[in-house]
């Protein structure tokens, strides 16, 4: 196994090449109070190259988030140096608060304080759209 280089946090392996930067918006993950590590187009027998992204002392991620932006990703728990669990995120049925609709003709423009919420609309083209106007999610 690879030295993982953080002694607590979380490691999110296999994120598309290029995408970290991304992953990290959708994440709400802010660089700038966060102790992190990207490492961008990497080589991947898998992928061909990937990215990675390692944060320290981040307990919590949302995977519905991650599910969306980033659904090759696996996810590796890790504590004391050691990785302790993995996860693999799924396409969630539902994304609330991770997306925001482009339709201008959406409620959610108009309307402040109104969650953004999609479904999911076609699992295999990844398909998101909106409950409201039903206008497709776009990254
Ligand atoms: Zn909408």
């Amino acid at each position: 196994m690879e030295v993982t280089s953080i002694t607590n946090g979380i490691i999110i392996d296999h994120v598309d090449a290029g995408t970290a930067l991304t992953v990290l918006h959708y994440l709400k993950v802010d660089p700038a109070t966060t102790k992190l590590a990207l490492i961008m187009n990497a080589t991947s027998h898998a992928l061909g190259a990937k990215d990675i992204i390692k944060l320290e002392d981040v307990e919590d991620l949302n995977l519905d988030a991650l599910g969306f932006v980033a659904p090759h990703a696996t996810v590796n728990i890790v504590r004391g140096g050691q990785i302790v669990e993995k996860a693999k995120p799924e396409l969630p049925e539902h994304l609330v608060g991770v997306i925001s609709c482009k339709n201008p003709r959406c409620v959610t423009t108009s309307e402040t304080g109104l969650e953004q919420r999609f479904h999911l609309a076609n699992a295999e083209r990844r398909e998101y759209r909106c409950d409201y106007c039903d206008e497709e999610a776009k990254l």
